[in-house]
C-alpha cells in the first residue's frame, strides 16, 4: 500500500506505521496503530494513528475516524488498568496554530494521577525507561 512508501510521503508517522522507525506499540490491527509518545506529558502518554496518512480531523474519512476512535477508547481502557491510572485525557490537535507539529493525524491519550497538572509540553523520555514501559503495560 502507498503508505509503505512513507519517505516518499515525507511523514513520520507513516514511516513508524510502516516499521521504518521503530515505535513503542501498545496497540496495532489492520487499521490503527498505538505507540507511546517519546515526549510524554505523563507516564503512559500514548498516540493512537490511522495507518492511512491524513493530516487532521477535517481531510479524515468517516470510516477512518470511526475505527480510530473505536481504538482510543480500547488503548485507553487498557491504560487505565494496565498503569494505573485514575483518569485520561484525549487531545487532538490540528493545524500549527492549535500546535499540531506532525502533520498525520493522531490522538493523544494523557493518563491523569491524582491532581498532578497536566503540562503540555513534555520532555523526552529515556528510550529504555519508555522500553520498560511498554514492556508493563503490554500490547493489547
Ligand atoms: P502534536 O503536537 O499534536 O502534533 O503531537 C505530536 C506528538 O508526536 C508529540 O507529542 C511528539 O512528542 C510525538 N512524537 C514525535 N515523534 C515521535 C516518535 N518518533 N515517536 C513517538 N512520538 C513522537
Ligand atoms: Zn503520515
Amino acid at each position: 500500500m502507498w503508505y509503505n512508501n512513507a519517505m516518499k510521503n515525507n511523514c513520520i508517522f507513516c514511516a513508524i506505521a510502516a516499521g521504518e522507525i521503530p515505535s513503542f506499540k501498545i496497540y496495532e490491527d489492520d487499521l490503527v496503530l498505538a505507540y507511546l509518545d517519546i515526549n510524554p506529558f505523563s507516564t503512559g502518554h500514548t498516540l493512537v494513528i490511522p495507518k492511512i496518512h491524513s493530516e487532521g480531523l477535517l481531510d479524515t474519512g468517516d470510516e477512518t475516524l470511526a475505527a480510530v476512535i473505536s481504538r482510543v477508547k480500547k488503548v485507553a481502557a487498557h491504560l487505565r488498568t494496565a498503569l494505573p491510572c485514575e483518569g485520561f485525557n484525549i487531545l487532538q490537535n490540528n493545524g500549527q496554530a492549535a500546535g499540531q507539529t506532525v502533520k498525520h493525524l493522531h490522538f493523544h491519550i494523557v493518563p491523569r494521577c491524582g491532581m498532578a497538572p497536566l503540562a503540555f509540553d513534555g520532555a523526552p523520555a529515556d528510550m529504555e525507561e519508555l522500553k520498560a514501559l511498554a514492556g508493563r503495560i503490554g500490547m493489547i
